[in-house]
């Protein structure tokens, strides 16, 4: 493979084994383009533009667009689109946080563009499939000329947009457990308008095997996730472990209340302020924990 040193190159692999050769061979040179949402905006800006190979993913689609339960777990393709998860009955039956962010997610123009595994790589801490899948404890695939390798989404992302795929991988699918019986969950966005907007607070949330008690509610399970407060999309284990550890009443929720706030690690920017997104955070979980006490 050769080219001139400022010629950008498009290759159009048509199958998966030919696109991981591709990047064994000119990886770290190659940007991966899958629906462009993010990257035609990203190279709008010159000192942006690819230097070397723009490796398109459309001719995969026959591979990894779709959604199907694999074993028993749900497994979404990296090109499947937001709009495909928004009308899927699987997903509405078995990932009922994820179908809530895709409803959220831009506009009908970009729901039909923009894919799950641009979503996952791109890594926005404001993405809005992100808390959505930690809280459904999501694992990521990659594949390599070397051969898969899966990575629970809560370590998949190194630092602020970095996640920890390397060049010469591409992100393949995405693998959801099936949903539990009888789950209470929950999936909230607060951003400046209903639709169009970047998330100023998200807050995603499963429980199940949740009883009312003579004393309390008692949660067996429940999995909590937030989006833009921090670097990273974030699983909220401390403010889980809380949750779990005594009967649910108003001293428990305003305990778990006060270790999200410090757990959560947000900051001023264009879009809010640190101290708006940690009382929203905390209001958004005070509400979850209502339906929890309302449905036990
Ligand atoms: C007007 C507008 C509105 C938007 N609204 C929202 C919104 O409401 N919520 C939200 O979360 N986002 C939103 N976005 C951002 C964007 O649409 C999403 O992040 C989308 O999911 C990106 O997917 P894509 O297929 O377009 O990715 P691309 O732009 O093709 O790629 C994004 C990144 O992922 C990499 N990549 C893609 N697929 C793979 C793969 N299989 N393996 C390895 N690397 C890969 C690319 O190299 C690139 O770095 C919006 C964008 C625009 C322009």
């Amino acid at each position: 493979m050769s080219r001139g040193r400022d010629e950008v190159e498009v290759l159009a692999p048509s199958s998966l084994r030919e696109a991981v050769q591709v990047l064994a061979e000119v990886g770290a040179e190659a940007i991966p383009l899958a629906g462009g949402s993010d990257l035609m905006v990203a190279f709008r800006d010159v000192s942006k533009l690819p230097r070397g190979f723009v490796l398109d993913l459309l001719g995969l689609e026959p591979e990894l667009r779709g959604i199907e339960l694999v074993e028993d777990e749900v497994q979404i393709g990296a090109l499947t689109t937001v709009d495909d998860i928004l009308h899927s009955s699987l997903l509405a039956a078995e990932a009922r946080p994820l179908v809530e962010a895709a409803r959220c997610f831009g506009s009908t123009q970009i729901r039909n563009r923009a894919t799950i595994g641009g979503n996952v790589m791109n890594g926005s801490p404001a993405a809005d499939s992100l808390p959505a899948l930690l809280a459904l404890d999501a694992r990521v695939t990659l594949l390599s000329s070397e051969g898969p390798r899966t990575v629970p989404l809560y370590s998949f992302y190194a630092d602020y947009r970095r996640p920890v795929a390397k060049p010469s991988e591409l992100l393949v699918s995405i693998r959801i457990a099936r949903a539990p019986a009888n789950p209470i969950e929950s999936f909230r966005k607060v951003a400046a308008r209903r639709a169009q907007a970047i998330a100023k607070v998200i807050l995603a949330g499963r429980a199940w095997d949740v009883r009312a008690e003579e004393e309390g509610v008692r949660i067996g399970e429940i999995r909590l996730a937030a989006g833009s407060v921090g670097p990273t999309p974030m699983r909220l284990f401390e403010t889980e472990r809380i949750l779990r550890s005594e009967l649910l009443g108003p001293r428990l929720a305003a305990e778990a209340v006060a270790v999200l706030r410090s757990e959560i690690t947000p900051i001023d920017d264009l879009r809010s302020t640190a101290a708006y997104r940690r009382l929203v955070a905390g209001r958004l979980l005070e509400d979850f924990l209502g339906s929890l006490l309302l449905q036990a």
